[in-house]
């Protein structure tokens, strides 16, 4: 099965000037590749004609499918679609029906339509319109020499929705065929333990082999496959994710999309455990991760957020003779501060974090990145030190995955 060679093109002013991120490549290539397609070329481009021209060209002229977000509005910067229509040498032209989905759109909320926003209905003629379900710019398609060129609105739920119920479809049309795909989401290990575990991709042959790391999700693998028949393809699939499962077993904490907050609420809501956490240099990050999943508060208790010494001694009773001794960042402290949470919260399980997240504050004995961890329960209290080499705000992400780490493991000692 030869791969579609697809082509995005971002467009718009805001995005060159750092103005906007731009979500609408990630959304989209993340789409196109959980659907079985990657996206070959990415470019970004001002609101300006020529570039628009000479980028159109260039992926016209090497990819199968280009896509293109942005410049539809009614505003004098919107210029994708005249710009489009001059490219194909086409003409734009008044679509009644177009025009009256446009003034249906105002109505319904009370307005009559604005004058700029009646350019909105002129449209290519050779083309066709992707209605938008969420917004009023239709979307333009064109499908010619055996290519197609999509343009879709740059408001990203206006162009979700038509990636979704247009182009998904289309693309399955143009190119048949299944395409499957698993992962493992892992924690405590890094992407070359993994690799090690695992070994050469070769051996996974036909399935593809992705490592994905992130600072806050742990390291992510996706096995994917794409073939010609249904049952062959998901056979094989699942008999490689059963040889990967094997080599890494201790290290996964699921094989779908919740995160490792998630996966540690559900098991501790079957068993029907209270969580607490005391925090210093995270500073409610991983109160945070636990509140962001909906239905934490089943297991969520509380969240200390004791930054200074005093709280530390007030709200936990930690000892001022064990901060005076070993440093509020020290693993007796860490400890302390488990044990504390675990008592003043009446809680079946806590979990603590102190560390020195930078960029000052270090010394020889404890540098910047110098991070304490403890765990509390019945079994008894468990510290643990790292010594992260990041900024200030990715020792503290990283501070936020290793104590869900940490506590996931303890879980699963239960
Ligand atoms: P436009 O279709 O160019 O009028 O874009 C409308 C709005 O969508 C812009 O003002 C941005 O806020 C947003 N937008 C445009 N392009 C992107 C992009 N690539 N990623 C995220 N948002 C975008
Ligand atoms: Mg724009």
């Amino acid at each position: 099965m030869t791969e579609l060679q697809i082509e995005l093109i971002s467009v718009g002013d805001e995005i060159l000037l750092g103005h906007t991120l731009d979500t609408n490549f990630h959304w989209i290539a993340n789409q196109l590749a959980n659907s079985g397609y990657r996206l070959r070329w990415h470019s970004t481009i001002g609101d300006n004609e020529s570039d628009m021209r000479h980028q159109f060209r260039r992926a016209w002229n090497r990819a199968d499918v280009v896509i293109i977000t942005g410049g539809l509005g009614p505003t004098h910067d919107d210029k994708t679609r005249p710009v489009l229509a001059q490219f194909f040498e086409d003409e734009l032209v008044t679509r009644l029906d177009l025009a009256k989905r446009i003034e249906d759109k105002f109505a319904a909320r009370g307005l009559k339509v604005p004058f700029d926003s009646q350019k909105m209905a002129e449209f290519p003629s050779r083309a066709e319109p992707i209605l938008n379900k969420e917004g009023s710019a239709p979307g333009i398609h064109y499908c010619e020499d055996n290519r197609d060129l999509f343009s879709l609105p740059g408001v990203p739920v206006e162009m979700q929705e038509m990636v979704t119920n247009y182009i998904l479809p289309k693309l399955n049309e143009i190119q048949k065929g299944v395409f499957h795909y698993h992962i493992f989401r892992t924690a405590g290990i890094f992407e070359s333990g993994l690799n090690e575990l695992i070994g050469s991709p070769e051996l996974l042959k036909p399935v593809e082999l992705a490592y994905l790391p992130s600072i806050d999700k742990g390291v992510t693998l996706r096995l994917s496959v794409s073939g010609e028949d249904e049952e062959k393809t998901k056979s094989i699939l699942a008999e490689r994710a059963d040889q990967v499962r094997n080599l890494i077993s201790d290290f996964i904490f699921t094989e779908s999309e919740d995160s490792l907050a998630e996966v540690i609420l559900e098991k501790m809501r079957k068993h029907n455990l209270k969580l607490a956490v005391a925090e210093s240099c995270t500073g409610g990050l991983l109160s945070n991760n636990f509140v962001c999943v909906p239905g934490s508060s089943d297991v969520f208790e509380r969240g200390f957020t004791t930054y200074s010494n005093e709280s530390k001694i007030e709200l936990l009773g930690v000892e001022a003779s064990t901060i005076e001794k070993h440093g509020a960042v020290s693993g007796q402290v860490a400890s302390a501060m488990a044990e504390g949470a675990l008592e003043c919260a009446g809680v079946d399980i806590a979990v603590s974090v102190t560390g020195i997240a930078g960029p000052t504050g270090g010394t020889e004995e404890k540098p910047v990145g110098h991070i304490f961890f403890g765990i509390a329960d019945k079994k008894g209290t468990y510290t643990e030190s790292h010594r992260f080499d990041g900024n200030r705000t990715t020792n503290r992400r990283r501070s936020v995955l290793t104590a869900l780490t940490l506590l996931w493991r303890r879980l699963k000692e239960q």
